[in-house]
Formats: structure tokens, C-alpha cells, sequence
């Protein structure tokens, strides 16, 4: 079973939660749980590439579905997620409606972003990339660069603003 690779903590929530949906004639469907390190830069790189699409991505190491603390579920019709979602908060659980796909334990984002924050230089994602470019170029041509149209960086959120800022700066641009 898929939740067998979450936290223990979050595990069990993570089954009755489903039964719950399933119970209620939603069709649950999970769709992520424990990602690793290389699975979650792809899917980074993806939203850099299509930073439209409907819902956040957090860089690699930054994610709390890295640490186990997380897992995507859909359910028919989509609009039922705020339900599941409000459930899920009833149980304790942490959920945003502005990603109602992903369901955490609690402060489990939070905790991402720190241990992503502890181990930046542990994993080069976009140094290759941004240590090709010429010294002192704006953060806006970095971001050209990657492929960010100007139309679609309002979708980029502050942590992943901070990622790619502390990346160009380490490199030595700025
Ligand atoms: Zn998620």
C-alpha cells in the first residue's frame, strides 16, 4: 500500500481519511505520497516550465512530501476537496485551500522549508544552471533564463523566490 512509505504518524490519518471519502461516495484517488529528492526536482522543473499549472511545487527539499509528511489525494467532484480538507483539519491534520490536493501533518510545510533551508550546498538544483550565466545579471534574466515567462511569475511563491535568489546570489550574481 502506498502510505505504507509515509511517516507512521501520518500513515493511518492517511487510510481513514481515504475509507472516509470513499465512505462518502467520492472516489478518492491518491495521487503522491513520499517523493524523493530527483522526483520532486522534476516536478519543480516542470512547474518552472509551466508555472501555470494548477497547483504549487515546492523545490527540491523544500517539500514535506521528501520527509514523508505529506500525500496528494483527488476525489470526484474536485470541489469536494474542501470537505475532505475541513475533515482533515477536524482531525488535526494541516490543509490549504490554496493547494487542496495535499494533506499534511501539521506544520509538516513549515518543517520542509526549514530542513530545504539546513541543506542548501547539499544540493546543487539550478547551481549548474545559474553558475553558467555571466556574474551581476538581474534576477529577472535569471528567471528568463530558466524559462519563467513575466506573465506567469506571479505564480511563483516567496519560498520558491528565496530559492532562486539564494542561488544567483551564491553564484555571484545578483
Ligand atoms: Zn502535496
Amino acid at each position: 500500500m502506498v502510505f505504507d512509505d509515509l511517516s507512521p504518524d501520518l500513515a493511518d490519518f492517511a487510510r481513514a481519511l481515504v475509507d472516509a471519502a470513499g465512505a462518502a461516495g467520492l472516489q478518492p484517488r491518491v495521487t503522491s505520497t513520499l517523493r524523493t529528492r530527483s522526483q520532486q526536482a522534476r516536478l519543480y522543473r516542470g512547474f518552472l516550465a509551466n508555472p501555470r499549472r494548477a497547483y504549487p511545487v515546492a523545490p527540491p527539499g523544500y517539500s514535506a512530501h521528501e520527509y514523508g509528511e505529506a500525500f496528494d489525494l483527488v476525489v470526484s467532484p474536485m470541489e469536494a476537496l474542501a470537505d475532505v480538507g475541513y475533515t482533515w483539519q477536524q482531525w488535526g491534520g494541516g490543509w490549504d485551500g490554496a493547494d487542496a490536493v495535499h494533506f499534511e501533518l501539521p506544520g509538516a510545510s513549515d518543517r520542509a522549508r526549514q530542513k530545504g533551508r539546513e541543506q542548501e550546498g547539499k544540493s546543487p538544483f539550478l547551481v549548474e544552471l545559474a553558475s553558467s550565466l555571466p556574474f551581476g545579471l538581474p534576477l529577472s534574466l535569471v528567471l528568463d533564463f530558466l524559462g519563467i515567462p513575466a506573465s506567469a511569475r506571479k505564480s511563483i511563491t516567496p519560498e520558491q523566490e528565496e530559492y532562486l535568489r539564494s542561488i544567483t546570489l551564491r553564484s555571484g550574481l545578483k
